[in-house]
């Protein structure tokens, strides 16, 4: 039996490993137009420790796990074709398939950027603190650095940066400009108050219902979303980080991981909405979840034995605010977590995906 999954992140990965202790016989192979599985969540963190650290590649770990990797970019425009004939295409040649599963994740929209700006793709090759060293080396460039995006992503990598423009005692000002009127308004508002207090407390500006429009070398155009009024602001670096949408299409799945209409092709993570009563946010966690159940139900399907819902809930959710703290909600929404404790939380959940990928799952649920 071959199984072909396509994109080797949080569910692609977790659904390859899960595949290969239940089906020990399978054929598998990945096909990721990358060369490493990069643990995204990390990002943020690459303003003080480098890219490489976070970087997993997928011939060590095709090696260790079994399978084998293709260098290639799925296109979902084609599923109907891919699934009429058990095969796709891979550089003119036909690889056939038993079952394909597609974890192919998000993407961050196409906004028109300038060289000084910088948005989560740009990230996945180069280490933000590279980018911050050069700004802070040339005095030529506007001593403003700028944030686009309220949600965990930009939040976390605004305190990142404001922690490195701290220690490099020069005067920076800092600068987070969000679309919504309120921080981190999909989670319990406690989460977004504590940001907010942070900011003032680290004096950074902040920008709400504000929207990106475009940049030229120095400058960030906005618009202003209640007044429709145009703002112009200086800046020297800029991170977007507005949110991502399924790429490279938003597949539907139903509570079993099938997408609709195909009886071979599954969906998992970010790329796939499930039709379930399990939470279905854009997070690692639920990735790793689904790409794990997609796995024990294709090993179902082959065996003829009925097949599991998803039904996951969420466990908590910890931003992180710098090197040391963090809030979040842990089991419940109104079980607020901040400080130190909420840092240690989301230290334990990222060595828990850790040992995952070095081989030793302890994901209990
Ligand atoms: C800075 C940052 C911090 C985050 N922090 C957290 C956090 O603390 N907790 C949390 O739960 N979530 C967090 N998230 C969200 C989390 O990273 C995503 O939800 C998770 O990565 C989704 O996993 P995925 O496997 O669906 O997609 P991804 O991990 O994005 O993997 C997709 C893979 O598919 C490949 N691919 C893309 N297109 C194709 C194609 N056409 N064909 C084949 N392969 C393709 C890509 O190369 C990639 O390897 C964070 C995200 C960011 C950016």
């Amino acid at each position: 039996m071959r199984i072909v999954v396509a994109g080797g992140g949080y569910a692609g990965l977790a659904c390859l490993m899960e595949l290969r202790r239940r089906m020990a016989d399978a054929e598998l192979i990945l096909i990721d137009p990358g060369e490493d599985h990069l643990k995204i969540t990390h990002l943020h963190e690459t303003v003080r420790r480098p890219l490489r650290r976070f970087r997993r590649s997928y011939m060590e770990l095709g090696k260790r796990i079994g399978f084998d990797h293709y260098r290639h970019a799925l296109d979902c425009n084609k599923l109907a074709d891919f699934a009429a004939e058990s095969a796709i295409d891979i550089d003119g040649h036909r690889l056939s398939f038993d079952f394909l599963v597609i974890a192919t994740g998000a993407k961050p929209p196409s906004l028109s950027k300038s060289a000084q700006v910088y948005d989560r793709d740009d990230l996945r090759e180069q280490d933000a603190g590279d980018l911050v060293s050069l700004f802070l080396g040339d005095e030529t460039r506007p001593r403003e650095l700028s944030v686009v995006g309220g949600g965990p992503s930009g939040i976390q990598i605004l305190f990142e940066l404001a922690d490195c423009i701290e220690a490099s005692r020069q005067p920076i000002k800092l600068r987070l400009v969000d679309r919504e009127a309120k921080l981190l308004g999909d989670y319990p508002s406690k989460l977004g108050d504590y940001v907010q207090d942070k900011l003032v407390s680290a004096g950074i500006e902040y920008l709400p219902q504000t929207e990106y429009v475009s940049s030229d070398e120095d400058t960030l155009q906005f618009r202003d979303v209640s007044t429709g009024e145009n703002l112009v602001v200086q800046s020297g670096l800029t991170f977007l980080f507005p949110g991502v949408s399924p790429s490279p299409c938003a597949l539907n799945s139903d509570r079993y991981g099938r997408v609709e209409g195909y009886e071979s092709i599954f969906g998992a993570g970010d790329c796939a909405r499930f039709d379930s009563r399990g939470d279905d946010q854009l997070t690692a966690q639920i990735a790793v979840r689904q790409g794990k159940l997609v796995a024990q139900n294709i090993d179902r399907v082959s065996r003829g034995v009925r097949l599991f819902e998803y039904y996951f809930k969420e466990l908590g959710y910890v931003v992180s605010l710098g090197p040391l703290d963090a809030v979040g909600w842990l089991f419940l929404q109104d079980q607020i977590v901040s400080g130190l404790p909420a840092f240690a939380i989301k230290e334990v959940v990222e060595a828990q995906y850790d040992l995952f990928v070095a081989g030793l799952d302890t994901y209990i649920i």
